[in-house]
């Protein structure tokens, strides 16, 4: 029996892992949830899972509950989550809250020895050295649950660390694939979250529209493998069937395959080392639409060269990037900035941030650099509001 903490039960990631939980109730259980303010979809997730442990964002919010549910130790705010990351019952940590929010608790059970599995990229993008050397030093394993990053996991086991050449990242190109950079110009909020193959929280799918999610995968690619940013690639692979390839230097490509149902990199995930019969329905290949690959394009998407500019900067750059993509992309969900203006205004950050060597040595400067990001973000918005 695994027993899992899961950061974000009410998200989309959450949600899908606490149905795998529900698919194997003798191999997971789900000890710990932590979640916002969704408080309707958390108390059905606690009437049904009964968890020992339950961190919410408001502290009234958790009196309440508790009141509603006094078996149930409800806790709150970021030492909730961090609570919930290391109860002393639970093996497994899901992260699946969104943004640099996720990063405290991840290394808090990190270092209480936890086994994570990883959705939230933004902890690797802000933080990524000083999360991979904590995994290092306290021996835990770090899964990737980020479909991509699942892939090149699987993929990398057929054959040995010094065969392999490069990774290839596959994206679906997000809805504006087909679209001309003038219409990409006038994209409403609307358009940005018609994801065409994946169903994903907000803030993930505007990335996904943007290409920036590509960028951030880059990033986590580069941390998780320990793999120069010239040895990753981006494919465009519409149908999102293909979650990513490996390289080896004998001219084979890796892939895997899988429909795109988040439940299986999370399946995938939990049970390792194992395989686990799947209760979902598997990949028809035969009646599967066809295949087709395609180089991404830069100039509609500028986002994905931002991650090479990142990881080439290194330091607190990363940690900028994400601090002012967060900014952007919850202005343009609120209206108040256009669409490409997400990715200008990142740039713009980064160009503008001083100093752009310093090193990366502690959590605190990266989540200082992050808040200090989303400031000179929103210092932009104004000009951006009046072009829009
Ligand atoms: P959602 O927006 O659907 O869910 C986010 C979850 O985090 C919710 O449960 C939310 O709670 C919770 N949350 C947010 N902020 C806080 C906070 N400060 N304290 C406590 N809980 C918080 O996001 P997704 O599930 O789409 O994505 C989660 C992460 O997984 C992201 O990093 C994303 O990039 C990554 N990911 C997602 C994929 C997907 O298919 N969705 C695929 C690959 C990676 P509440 O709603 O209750 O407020």
């Amino acid at each position: 029996m695994k027993r899992l903490a899961i950061l974000g039960s009410t998200g989309s990631i959450g949600t899908s892992t606490l149905s795998v939980v529900e698919s194997f109730p003798d191999r997971f259980e789900a000890v710990a949830l932590a979640a916002g303010h969704n408080l309707d979809i958390l108390r059905e997730q606690v009437r049904k899972f009964h968890p020992a442990l339950v961190s919410v964002a408001e502290a009234e919010d958790a009196r309440a509950l508790a009141n509603e549910f006094p078996g149930v130790r409800w806790v709150h705010g970021i030492q909730g989550l961090i609570e919930a990351a290391c109860h002393p019952s639970v093996d497994v940590v899901v992260g699946a809250v969104v943004g640099s929010a996720g990063l405290i608790p991840t290394l808090e059970a990190i270092r209480a020895g936890k086994d994570i599995a990883l959705a939230n990229k933004e902890t690797l993008v802000v933080a990524g050295d000083l999360v991979i050397a904590a995994a290092r030093e306290h021996g835990v394993q770090l899964l990737p649950v980020d479909s991509e990053h699942n892939a090149i996991h699987q993929a990398l086991r057929v054959g040995p660390p010094s065969g392999v050449k490069r990774l290839i990242l596959t994206a679906s190109g997000g809805p504006f694939r087909t679209w001309s950079p003038e219409r990409i110009r006038s994209a409403t909020v609307e358009d940005a979250l018609a994801h065409p193959t994946w169903k994903m929280g907000p803030k993930i799918t505007i990335d996904s529209a943007t290409m920036m999610n590509k960028a951030l995968e880059v990033i986590e690619a580069h941390h998780l493998f320990g793999m120069p940013p010239e040895r990753i690639s981006v494919l465009i692979h519409p149908q999102s069937l293909v979650h990513s390839f490996v390289e080896y230097i004998d001219g084979t490509l890796i892939a895997q395959l899988s429909i795109n149902d988040m439940r299986f990199p999370i399946l995938y995930a939990l049970a390792y080392p194992d395989r686990l019969p799947t209760p979902f329905t598997p990949l028809d290949l035969a009646s599967a639409a066809d295949l087709s690959f395609e180089e991404p394009d830069p100039a509609r998407f500028p986002a994905l060269d931002l991650a090479r500019t990142a990881l080439d900067e290194g330091g607190e750059i990363p940690a900028v990037l994400n601090g002012a993509n967060e900014a952007a992309v919850a202005a343009f969900l609120g209206r108040r900035i256009s669409f490409p203006a997400i990715t200008e205004i990142t740039a713009q950050v980064i160009d503008r941030w001083i100093p752009k060597n310093r090193p990366l040595e502690s959590v605190e400067q990266a989540l200082a650099a992050d808040q200090a990001a989303r400031a000179a973000a929103s210092d932009l918005f104004a000009k951006y509001e009046a072009l829009s």
